[in-house]
């Protein structure tokens, strides 16, 4: 089973998608992870997709379809994965279709304002990858990553014009897909306000 994590930038699912992947045994699948880290190493692929991540902006397609589809055929994804950040548009989630796996999408619902909030104030570990909320779950020592050691640093992309931008794009071109999974019948919606363990005990009841 492919699992979808459908939701706004900053509505949790990152964290929901980690959660999800030591429950199930199955990987979660990050296209803005793999991204960042092409970017961060300045690969082919890096450059090809760094300015329209800078401004906010959906990477090319064929780029994310291409990437996705590699991962779904590895060993890795054979027993299913989740996926977080992609499908992000009606032409991404035809070609997810295609190749014919069935899918469970889950939609967390957060309003607007909470989610510009949230991203204000996260932190990330730009060596491990750990998540950090300033205010509902900081780090133990301040701006220091408790897994690793490193400082932590903000997005690039979550600063505050560019989280308007990201939340523009999504409501053009991602929100039409929660739809297509509605009509579907594979979409589950879960409220994503309340704590971590709260938001997780909701989606594993809807499953
Ligand atoms: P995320 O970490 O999912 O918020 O993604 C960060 C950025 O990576 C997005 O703002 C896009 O620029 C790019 N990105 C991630 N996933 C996709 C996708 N499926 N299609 C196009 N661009 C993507």
């Amino acid at each position: 089973m492919i699992y979808i994590l459908l939701g706004l930038p900053g509505a949790g699912k990152g964290t929901q998608g980690e959660l999800l992947s030591k429950k199930l045994g199955i990987p979660r699948i990050s296209t803005g992870d793999i991204l960042r880290d092409a970017v961060r190493r300045e690969t082919p692929l890096g450059k090809k997709a760094r300015e329209a991540m800078e401004r906010g902006e959906l990477v090319s397609d064929e780029i994310v379809i291409g990437i996705v589809e590699e991962k779904l055929k590895s060993e890795d994804c054979s027993h299913g994965c989740i996926l977080d950040g992609f499908p992000r548009n009606l032409k991404q989630a035809r070609a997810l279709e295609e190749l014919g796996l069935p899918l469970r999408a889950i939609y967390i619902k957060v309003p607007e304002e909470e989610v510009i909030k949230r991203l204000s104030a996260r932190r990330v570990c730009p060596n491990c990858g750990a998540v950090y909320n300033l205010i509902t779950s900081p780090p133990k020592r301040e701006g220091i990553c408790d897994r690793c050691g490193t400082p932590l640093i903000q997005r690039e992309d979550d600063r505050e014009e560019v989280v308007r931008e990201r939340i523009k794009v999504y409501k053009k071109q991602t929100e039409p897909i929660v739809d297509y999974y509605c009509r579907r019948n594979v979409l589950i919606e879960v409220n994503g306000q309340g704590s971590v363990e709260e938001v997780f005990s909701r989606i594993m009841e809807a499953m």
